[in-house]
């Protein structure tokens, strides 16, 4: 029932009342996913830090603050969303790559923790506020998350964080301005599959660690790998849990102080709960395949084309499973924009149960990385997005109008 369903509504009647395309979060699906992860950490003094740009609606934000995780942010924009939804400047954290130092000094008069990741920036930061503010640094441990490497952020040639053999000049410079330095950060990359990744990059950071004297915090980023599909190799939360608790006790008795252990995770936390709901316009047999074309492409759900992900999809408008055929399910945009992927990382079909045109077609695994990375392509419009929060279905963001696609043209005479 689930399948077809959310919190008993029929995914159905969610497209039928809101129209479609349109992005749908289970609200129950999250607040399930912020208990495992405090389960698996227990006996540490665990702070979640939600990795926003996952997806950045006010109403998912407002729902985490809610239920106690705190924030972590990438541009000024984000950090303002944030406001919005109520978290104070000391509950954000700040987590840019390659920002100017305008957008630093910003975020530090608003009072939010930032990860500060290249050593021009640490001189920079150490110059203008030297103990008065304090900070974080983000390091690049050179370890390898063995999963897609366009989503891999800690390996030798990341762009991301100080790599670790540059510890001197870290150092050096952190005396040279007398600097607060109250966290060491890092975070491998997306889809981290194996715990041993999360232990390799924990060590490196926790041996680096006794060289910085007013340390509170150790942040370990987030990557927690979730199931696209049945069978799908997932991280093992307890088991992480359990590995990285001892790793960390160890540490805090070896270093003197209780310590905080941070997490950022995005994808876990949103991911599952997101279905992306559109609407078949076409059944198109082919000689060789037949294709499903839908109201939607690359421009609202970007992932399969982007990385080659796998999304489950599946035909909400018919549960009869005797009558299945392959379809290529694709989308309407004028670029091969395929939405089934295989397993393998390819374009292909999937079985799904017979469609019909006005079908609507669901897409599973929508809650992270989709909204947040949809554009205006085709001159598009961006979808509508529902939040369904105690068996009742929330409109929080309305389709856009042809008004957003103009708003900021200048019509010059030519
Ligand atoms: C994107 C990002 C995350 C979240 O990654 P997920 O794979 O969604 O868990 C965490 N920390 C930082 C610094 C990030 O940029």
């Amino acid at each position: 029932m689930s399948y077809y369903h959310i919190q008993s509504i029929p995914l159905t009647d969610l497209a039928e009342q809101f129209g479609t395309p349109l992005y749908v979060y289970d609200a129950n699906k999250i607040i399930e996913k912020i208990s495992i992860l405090r389960d698996s950490f227990k006996n540490v003094n665990l702070k979640i830090k939600y990795a926003c740009k996952a997806n950045t609606n006010l109403a998912i934000l407002k729902l985490m603050r809610k239920h106690g995780v705190e924030i972590d942010v990438v541009s000024p924009e984000e950090l303002r969303l944030a406001m919005m939804a109520g978290f104070e400047g000391s509950q954000i954290t700040f987590t840019p790559s390659g920002v100017s130092f305008d957008e630093i000094e910003l975020a530090a008069e608003l009072g939010t923790r930032i990860n500060l990741d290249n050593l021009d920036v640490l001189e920079k930061f150490g110059q203008r506020y030297g103990s008065t503010k304090e900070a974080l640094i983000r390091l690049k441990p050179h370890v390898f998350g063995g999963g897609n490497e366009k989503i891999m952020t800690a390996h030798p040639e990341s762009k991301f964080g100080i790599s670790i053999h540059q510890k001197e000049e870290i150092l050096a410079i952190v005396e040279k301005y007398d600097m607060k330095i109250i966290g060491l950060h890092q975070h491998t990359g997306s889809d981290v599959k194996n715990a041993d990744a999360f232990t390799q990059a924990a060590t490196a950071i926790l041996e680096m660690a006794f060289s910085f004297k007013d340390l509170e915090i150790i942040d370990l980023g987030g990557g927690f790998k979730v199931a696209y599909q049945d069978g799908d190799v997932v991280t093992d939360m307890a088991k992480v849990g359990e590995i990285l608790t001892s790793a960390f006790l160890n540490f805090s008795k070896k270093y003197g102080r209780d310590l905080q252990l941070w997490f950022e995770p995005g994808k876990f936390l949103v991911s599952e709960a997101g279905t992306f709901l559109t609407t078949a316009n076409v059944v198109k047999i082919d000689p060789i395949k037949t294709f499903v074309g839908v109201n939607s492409g690359l421009n609202h759900l970007g992932r399969p084309m982007m990385y080659g992900a796998f999304h489950d999809i599946f035909n909400a408008s018919n549960q009869n499973e005797t009558e299945k055929n392959e379809y290529r399910v694709v989308g309407y945009i004028c670029e091969t924009d395929t939405f089934s992927w295989t397993p393998e990382g390819k374009q292909g079909e999937r079985l799904m149960n017979k469609v019909t045109a006005g079908d609507i077609i669901a897409i599973k695994n929508a809650g992270a990385y989709c909204f947040s990375m949809a554009s205006q392509y085709n001159s598009r419009l961006l979808p509508a997005e529902v939040l369904v929060l105690e068996g009742e279905a929330k409109l929080i963001r309305k389709r856009d109008t042809f008004e957003d696609i103009v708003r900021n043209l200048i019509d010059i005479e030519v």
